[in-house]
C-alpha cells in the first residue's frame, strides 16, 4: 500500500508555537488502527496518536511519521447511570462525557480546564484537575481500559489484572500502546451547581497557605496569580474554592443538572460574539498591556465574596472564549507547569518570579494548584502545589525564553520538584531522568520494549525526552 500523499497534514501544539507535518489517519476501529500499524511498519514510519491535540507541547506531535488521530472513535458505547459507570471509545471528548451523564446526575470525577480534551488523551497524559488533592488524577476513576499494542495483541487492563501496564499506560504519553475502550467512575452529584467562595490573597506566602489551610475544606481548590507584579506584591491573586451542593441545598437540581442550565453562552452580556473576542485580547498581549490587565483583575478581585455556578461555568473557563489561544498572536504561546513539595515551592517560584520579571520575559497566566502524589509510572504530582505559567514567543525573545526556562528547570529538579510531559516543551532527557529517576526510567524502557519492541510508537517528545 502506498501513503496518500493527500494526507500529508502540518499538526501544531495547542499554543500554536510549534509544528510538524504527519501522515493522518482517521480510524474508525481497531481494526483500520490495526492497519496503520501495518503500513508504517512497511514504510518503516513511526506512529503518534492523538486526541483533540490541545496538549500544550508536542506529545501528539510527530515530524515526518505518522499520525493517528482518533476523533472519530467517538462513541459512549455504555453508560449505567443507577451505579454510575461508563464506557467510551478513546475519541470520546470531555464535553461529550459530562453532557451525557450530568443529566443523570453524575460529573466525571477529574476534568481538565477545557471541555475539548479526548479521554485517550486524559489517559496517556493522566490528567489532573482543580481536586487532585481529593480525587487524585484521571487514571484513579479508571475501572478497566483495552488497549491494541503494536505487537498487535489487544490487552485489558485494570488496577489488578496486568497491573503494570495499568499504571505505565496511564501516564505513557501513548508510547506503550493504543487505548481503544476506557471505563471510567462518574461521581454523583445532588446538583448542577457549585457553592464558590473566592478571596484575595496579597503575597506569595498568603497564596500557598491558603491552598494548602483551605483544600481540605473544599472539593475544589484553584488559585490566579498575578505575575506581572512583584516586590512585595510577588504572588498575590485570588482562590477559588468550591464545594459540591448536598441534600435541599439546591431546591431546583433537576433544572439546575438539565444541559440548558450548564451549557456555555455564545454571546458574551448576550450580544457580543463570543468568537472573536480572542481579537480584542490581542492588542493587551504585550507586557505594558498585560499588567493593566492583571492589575486591573488584582484589583477587582479584592472584594470576598460567594456565589453559585454550574460545573461547567466552574471548570471550564477558557472554553468562555474561542480561540484565546490565537490572542497572543503570530508566534504563538508555550505553557511552563512546574510540580513542587510544599516545603520548598515558595522559595522556588520566588526565584522564577523575580527572574521573569527582571528579564522582562513575565508570564501572562499565573494558575495555581493543590496537589497529592499518586502511583502512576510517569507521575507530575507531588504534595504540594503546580504553578502554571504562560509565555508569549516572538522571534527576539525565543533564544531569552529557552534560556530562561531551562535556570527554571534548574531552580525546580534543585527544589525537588517535577513537570508535566502534556505541558512543558522544553524538559530535556537530563531533566526528566533527575526527576524521574533511573529506576522509573528503566521500568517504563522495559515496558516498551515488551509493548513496542520496534518502537513503533514515537512522538516528538518521546524522542526528546527518552530517545
Ligand atoms: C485550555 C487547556 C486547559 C488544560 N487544563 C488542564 C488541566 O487542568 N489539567 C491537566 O492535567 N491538563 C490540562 N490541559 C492539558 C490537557 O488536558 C492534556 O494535554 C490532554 O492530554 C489533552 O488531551 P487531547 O485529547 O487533546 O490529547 P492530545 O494532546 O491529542 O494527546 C496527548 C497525548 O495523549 C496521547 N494519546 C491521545 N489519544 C490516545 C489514545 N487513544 N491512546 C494512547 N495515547 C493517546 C498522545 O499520543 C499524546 O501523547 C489543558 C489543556 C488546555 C488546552
Amino acid at each position: 500500500m502506498t501513503l496518500p500523499l493527500k494526507n500529508f497534514t502540518q499538526f501544531e501544539n495547542v499554543g500554536h508555537s510549534l509544528r510538524a507535518p504527519s501522515y493522518r489517519f482517521r480510524p474508525t476501529g481497531i481494526d483500520e488502527i490495526r492497519d496503520v500499524f501495518c503500513l508504517a511498519k512497511q514504510h518503516e514510519l513511526t506512529v503518534t496518536a492523538r486526541g483533540a491535540g490541545k496538549s500544550y507541547n508536542d506529545a501528539a506531535l510527530n515530524g515526518g511519521g505518522m499520525m493517528l488521530d482518533l476523533s472519530a472513535m467517538n462513541q459512549i458505547l455504555e453508560w449505567d447511570k443507577v451505579i454510575g459507570l461508563v464506557r467510551c471509545e478513546p475519541g470520546v471528548t470531555i464535553e461529550k462525557l459530562w453532557q451525557r451523564v450530568e443529566p443523570d446526575g453524575w460529573w466525571p470525577p477529574v476534568v481538565s480546564g477545557t471541555m475539548f480534551t479526548t479521554l485517550g488523551g486524559c489517559l496517556a497524559t493522566n490528567i489532573h484537575g482543580k481536586n487532585n488533592f481529593k480525587m487524585g488524577p484521571i487514571g484513579e476513576h479508571v475501572v478497566e481500559f483495552t488497549a491494541l499494542l503494536p505487537t498487535g495483541e489487544e490487552i485489558t487492563c485494570t488496577p489488578r489484572d496486568n497491573p503494570d501496564l495499568f499504571y505505565g499506560m496511564i501516564s505513557g504519553l501513548g508510547m506503550l500502546g493504543v487505548f481503544t475502550s476506557i471505563t471510567m467512575q462518574m461521581k454523583r452529584i445532588e446538583s448542577g451547581l457549585l457553592e464558590v467562595h473566592a478571596w484575595p490573597v496579597h503575597d506569595l506566602n498568603e497564596h500557598l497557605s491558603s491552598l494548602l489551610d483551605h483544600s481540605p475544606h473544599y472539593d475544589y481548590i484553584v488559585g490566579w496569580m498575578d505575575t506581572m507584579n512583584g516586590g512585595k506584591s510577588l504572588g498575590r491573586g485570588q482562590i477559588h474554592a468550591a464545594n459540591y451542593l448536598h441534600g435541599k441545598e439546591d431546591p431546583t437540581p433537576q433544572l439546575t443538572m438539565q444541559l440548558s442550565s450548564q451549557i456555555l453562552p455564545p454571546r458574551l452580556f448576550g450580544v457580543f460574539p463570543k468568537s472573536i473576542l480572542y481579537l480584542f485580547m490581542r492588542p493587551f498581549a504585550n507586557n505594558i498591556g498585560w499588567w493593566g490587565v492583571s492589575t486591573a483583575k488584582y484589583v477587582a478581585s479584592l472584594r470576598r465574596h460567594t456565589f453559585r455556578q454550574a460545573h461547567a461555568a466552574f471548570h471550564f473557563l477558557l472554553d468562555y472564549v474561542p480561540n484565546w489561544d490565537l490572542s497572543y498572536g503570530r508566534g504563538g504561546f508555550i505553557q511552563y507547569q512546574s510540580f513542587l513539595p510544599k516545603e520548598t515551592a515558595e522559595e522556588a517560584w520566588r526565584e522564577m518570579l523575580t527572574i521573569s520579571l527582571k528579564r522582562g520575559l513575565p508570564s501572562y497566566l499565573g494558575v495555581t494548584k493543590r496537589h497529592r502524589p499518586d502511583k502512576f509510572l510517569l507521575t507530575h504530582a507531588v504534595d504540594g502545589f503546580s504553578f502554571a505559567m504562560d509565555f508569549k514567543v516572538t522571534d527576539a525573545k525565543r533564544a531569552a525564553l529557552s534560556k530562561m526556562l531551562q535556570d527554571f528547570d534548574r531552580i525546580v529538579l534543585n527544589a525537588g520538584g517535577r513537570f508535566y510531559f502534556a505541558k512543558n516543551s522544553e524538559t530535556s532527557a537530563e531533566a526528566a531522568r533527575a526527576f524521574l529517576g533511573e529506576e522509573t526510567i528503566r521500568k517504563f524502557k522495559e515496558l516498551k520494549k515488551r509493548c513496542d519492541p520496534n518502537n513503533l510508537l514515537e512522538s516528538d517528545l518521546f524522542r526528546r525526552v527518552f530517545g
